[in-house]
């Protein structure tokens, strides 16, 4: 593979493409109107046009892409995530116009796009479940009738859901007729497929995620796991690597697990599947992403393993070149999403102009991002800006890096997660390792970003304050001079 296409953009397309020019393949990048001076689009050897902002009209349009792939010679395609990366019609139509797909078989994206499907591929494997129904679910008398005996409260889920999108908590039973058919409409105009079904909502969990990569001659390994339980809207906000939870023992165990599910869909390329933990370290499979994951870094940081650099490997038909046995856990990693959303304003998104970008940079510190100071947070795509990734030896060296890292990262113009990521540093919760996926809803409100930002305030005044007085100490300037100073004015 000489030259790869990347169907994506922003951060994801940057991080593509520098792993492809480390091995030496050229990169085509495509760009709607909005992203005309991306630095995606900078970075890439070529880079094609394909249309309006609205990703529908641009990201999302298959011909389009497989026609500059075609026309610019691209051997490869790698679809970066989001966008057209789990949909297994542009993967067939990629394959059918003789390019290579850098991701898994159609069969694998098809089966595990479908949380049902899912449950039903893996079922002969024996892979624990979260307790619930395994089939799409329309009559209310029916989904009571489950609901009452899986126990209260339940969560209805729509099958084809992604992103934390297309989930509803139902407490009692008299909520659940009305809540359902509100997720079935939902789900229908969200996803395109109204089947939903039932699980039952684990009061306390954790979310914890395998790393897997499977090549096309029949291995598959784990690269270990990524606490992801701090989260927002059911999603992610700041992850780790590894989770202070897990004992080797288990660690060993949800691994081969996860190396159950890749195999359960013949799965080939990096994939990640996700468990929820409970209190007492039960875990439940709940779904496989069959693409790069967001929060792919601090896995390649606490194994030395570039993700991307497998992608294609595996998609050139090489087998791994290492085992199971071969990898291991050194130091621990924390990420953080710099979202353009606003912490204090239930993190919606604020938009808006990059007046002030500057990165922080350092030992143990990666910024992932695809924005530039001056630009502008285009509102047709995810307000994703930035990843901030910090490693260290131990969890609190790459802790305090981070701190360090989020007062070094200059961002004005726009609110981010930033301000987020120092709370969660700071929170007792978070450094103990006692948290759950309730972490945002227990401990954080927008008073507390006020309440430190004001002590950050007073702090500094206070700086100000006695550098001041230091300052008229050292600068008694003697009468004479001053005036004279002031003759010449
Ligand atoms: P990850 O699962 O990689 O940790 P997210 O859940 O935040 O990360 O999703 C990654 C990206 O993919 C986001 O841009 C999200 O909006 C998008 N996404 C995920 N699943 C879907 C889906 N089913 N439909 C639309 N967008 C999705
Ligand atoms: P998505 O496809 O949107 O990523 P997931 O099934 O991966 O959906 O779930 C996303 C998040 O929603 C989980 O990380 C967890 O916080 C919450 N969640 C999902 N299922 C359950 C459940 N049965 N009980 C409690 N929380 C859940
Ligand atoms: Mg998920």
């Amino acid at each position: 593979m000489k030259k790869i296409l990347v169907a994506n953009r922003g951060e994801i397309a940057l991080r593509v493409m520098r792993t492809a020019r480390k091995m030496g393949i050229a990169t085509v990048a495509v760009y709607s109107q909005a992203d005309r001076n991306a630095p995606h689009v900078r970075f890439a050897d070529e880079a094609y046009h394909i249309g309006n902002p609205p990703s529908s009209e641009s990201y999302l349009v298959m011909e389009k892409i497989i026609e500059v792939a075609k026309s610019s010679g691209a051997e490869g395609i790698h679809p970066g995530y989001g966008f057209l990366s789990e949909n297994s019609a542009f993967a067939k139509a990629v394959t059918a116009a003789g390019i290579t797909f850098i991701g898994p078989k159609t069969h694998a994206i098809e089966v595990m796009g479908s949380k049902l499907a899912a449950k039903d591929a893996v079922k002969s494997y024996d892979i624990p479940m979260v307790p619930g129904i395994d089939h799409a679910i329309e009559d209310p008398k029916e989904a009571i009738k489950i609901a009452k005996e899986i126990g209260f409260p339940i969560l209805i889920k729509a099958s084809a859901g992604g992103g934390g999108k297309g989930m509803r908590v139902v407490e009692k039973e008299e909520e659940l007729e009305d809540q359902m058919k509100r997720a079935i409409s939902e789900a229908k105009s969200a996803f395109g497929d109204g089947s939903v079904f039932i699980e039952k909502y684990i009061a306390s969990p954790r979310h914890i995620e395998i790393q897997v990569l499977a090549d096309t001659h029949g291995n598959v390994v784990h690269l270990f796991e990524r606490e992801c339980s701090v989260q927002r809207r059911h999603q992610k906000v700041v992850e780790e690597a590894p989770s202070v939870v897990l004992t080797p023992e288990l660690r060993e165990k949800m691994g081969q697990t996860a190396c159950d599910v890749a195999r359960a869909c013949d799965y080939v390329g990096a994939g990640t599947v996700e468990f929820l933990l409970d209190e007492n370290l039960n875990f439940y499979f709940l779904e496989m992403n069959t693409r790069l994951q967001v929060e792919h870094p601090v896995t390649e940081m606490i194994t030395g393993v570039d993700l991307v650099e497998q992608q294609i490997k595996v998609a050139r038909g090489e087998k791994l070149s290492f085992q199971q046995s071969d990898l291991s856990i050194s130091g621990h990693a924390l990420e953080v999403r710099v979202y353009a959303e606003d912490p204090m304003n239930n993190f919606l998104p604020s938009i808006g102009t990059l007046e002030t970008y500057q990165r922080p940079s350092g030992e143990g510190i990666r910024v992932d991002d695809g924005f530039e100071e001056g630009m502008e947070i285009p509102i047709y795509y995810d307000p994703m800006i930035a990843k901030l990734i910090t490693y260290g030896k131990t969890r609190n060296e790459s802790i305090l890096r981070m701190k360090e890292a989020i007062k070094a990262y200059k961002i004005e113009g726009i609110a981010t997660t930033l301000d987020f990521g120092m709370f969660t540093c700071n929170h007792d919760a978070f450094v103990s390792g006692k948290f759950d996926t309730h972490f945002v809803k227990n401990y954080f409100s927008p008073d507390q970003i006020n309440q430190e930002n004001k002590e950050k305030k007073a702090l500094a005044a206070k700086l100000a304050l006695s550098y001041y007085l230091k300052e008229q100490q050292k600068v008694k300037i003697p009468t004479p001079l001053t005036s004279s100073w002031k003759d010449h004015q």
